[in-house]
């Protein structure tokens, strides 16, 4: 049974882009995961640890065979493929890859929880998420991804970046 999943993707240190490239490169060879839309890039000024470099962030929605678990393992096998570094929570990485929504899973357990319990808080996420699947009703809420990101703060802080679009480099349809 395949279930749509949904991805954050982020990056704030050296080629960003590259690891952005990379990393979907790497999603797109992993059995089990087909990618089927990007969106946009999006440059973010970091939040959290704020004495850093701004972030490229993105949203893959992907179609997955994959339990759970076994999807975060696979990412967390990808990030460490880009020479992640976990020294500073929220810190600045190469890579960082969040499992937003894994269809319409509520799950809560401290390695893995579904939807990620900061997704709704996030102007970054929400943004590019909004693009993709704006209708949908994130699970634990009564709101559409729309409704949250229209409600969210720090909009001002997350641009788009016009000229880049990884859809179309992956062949994908876009948005
Ligand atoms: P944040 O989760 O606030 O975005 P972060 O991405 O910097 O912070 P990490 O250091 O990448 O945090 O991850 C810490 C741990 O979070 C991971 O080892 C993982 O087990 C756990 N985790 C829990 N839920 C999720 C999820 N939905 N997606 C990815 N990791 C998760
Ligand atoms: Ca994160
Ligand atoms: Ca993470």
């Amino acid at each position: 049974m395949r279930e749509a999943a949904y991805l954050a993707l982020g990056s704030n240190l050296g080629d960003r882009l590259g690891y952005l490239r990379h990393a979907l490169q790497r999603l797109k060879d992993t059995p089990g995961i087909r990618l089927c839309n990007l969106s946009s890039v999006y440059e973010t000024d970091p939040v959290g640890f704020v004495e850093q470099a701004t972030f490229l962030n993105m949203v893959a929605a992907i179609e997955t065979s994959l339990s759970p678990h076994e999807l975060l393992k696979a990412t967390q096998r990808i990030e460490l493929t880009l020479y992640r570094r976990r020294n500073i929570r929220w810190g600045p990485r190469t890579l960082d890859i969040d499992i937003l929504l894994y269809g319409n899973l509520k799950l809560k357990e401290q390695q893995l929880t579904v939807p990620h319990p900061r997704m709704v808080e996030r102007a970054f996420v929400l943004i590019p998420l909004c693009e993709l699947v704006p209708n949908f009703v994130i699970p634990g809420t009564r709101e559409t991804v729309q409704e949250r990101m229209e409600h969210v703060e720090g909009k001002e802080g997350v641009q788009l970046c016009p000229t880049i679009s990884l859809a179309a480099e992956f062949g994908l349809t876009g948005s």
